[in-house]
């Protein structure tokens, strides 16, 4: 159970993983004051109503004023900034963290622009999240059960580790650590791949409907498609700006993924080309018996 109680939190980009954050910290009694930055009036203004945060802040000084951690969640793409603009207020003892889904390209941006806070810096990655974005979208169990993987530097202080794993372990998440190399290697081909293939799917039966019109009434390919396409596509539904930053954040990661998965989809093509059925179900009853293990290997 933990102890760690924190009196000041500052959530920077109040959208669906910083408000859920909040809500969970907030759920589990940890913390006593809320205080969000972000870029929408209209969004912070949501976040504030739904009471994820207490204070809308208006300036970065004000708001790192006495912060026990600073949580940035952000799309990676804005994180360096981010870090620039917080640097010359954070005092020596606030811990600051994120939610990036990429981590190599946030460790380089903290060595660029955290080099005096890098004994307080905690990389982290909730591997929890939803294709909704937004203040709106947040909940407070969103990590309940969920991986989170953290990548602290060579710099990073132990109490300062401790202290986000008890965090994110009030909001209900596993914690586990590993390099930010590894971490972009694994997400690469369990989230990142997977998405772009999602968004890939999606962009292909457009422009394969009839009229090329992706009103469902109008798209006759659309008109037809049934549960198992709404469900493969379910992530293309996410965030355009974040899913931008993840993949160039985790570019070369990402084609390696891309090219290796080429490669299934030539010998897939290959068995189908030859009329080789047993060679077919071969394949399908691998992915099927693969995929049913990992089912049942999932905590309940
Ligand atoms: P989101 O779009 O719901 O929220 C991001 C928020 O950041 C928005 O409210 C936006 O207005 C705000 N913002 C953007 N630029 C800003 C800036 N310069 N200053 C202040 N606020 C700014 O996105 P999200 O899903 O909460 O993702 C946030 C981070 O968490 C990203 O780095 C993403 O990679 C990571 N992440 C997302 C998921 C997911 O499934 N959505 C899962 C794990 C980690």
């Amino acid at each position: 159970m933990t102890t760690t109680v924190i009196h000041k939190l500052v959530v920077i980009g109040v959208g669906l993983i910083g408000g859920s954050f909040a809500f969970a910290l907030r759920k589990a009694g940890v913390v006593s004051h809320i205080t969000g930055v972000g870029r929408s009036r209209e969004n912070m203004r949501r976040a504030f109503t739904l009471g994820e945060i207490d204070e809308i802040a208006s300036d970065i000084e004000s708001a790192l004023k006495d912060a026990d951690l600073v949580f940035l969640a952000v799309p990676v793409g804005q994180t360096a900034e981010i870090m620039g603009q917080i640097s010359p207020y954070l005092a020596p003892s606030t811990i600051v963290t994120d939610a990036g889904s990429t981590k190599q390209d946030v460790v380089a941006a903290a060595h660029s622009h955290l080099a005096p806070h890098l004994k307080n810096f905690v990389p982290g990655h909730p591997v929890a999240g939803a294709e909704k974005s937004g203040a709106g979208a947040a909940n407070a169990d969103l990590f309940r059960g969920k991986n989170v993987v953290l990548t602290p530097l060579k710099e990073t202080s132990r109490e300062a580790t401790q202290k986000v794993t008890e965090l994110w372990e009030a909001c209900g998440a596993r914690v586990s650590r590993m390099s930010a190399t590894r971490h972009d290697e694994i997400l690469a081909a369990v989230s990142h791949l997977p998405h772009v293939l999602a968004f890939a799917l999606m962009n292909h039966v457009v422009s394969a409907g009839a009229d090329g019109s992706n009103d469902a009434h109008d798209n006759e390919l659309l008109r037809f498609a049934g549960s198992g396409f709404r469900d493969s596509t379910r992530i293309a539904g996410s965030s355009p700006e974040m899913w931008r930053d993840i993949c160039l954040g985790n570019r070369e990661a990402l084609l390696n993924q891309i090219d290796a998965y080429q490669k299934e989809l030539t010998a897939v093509r290959g068995m189908l080309a030859h009329g080789d059925g047993d060679a077919l179900e071969r394949f399908f009853a691998n992915a099927r018996s693969a995929r049913e293990r990992w089912l049942k290997s999932l905590p309940r």
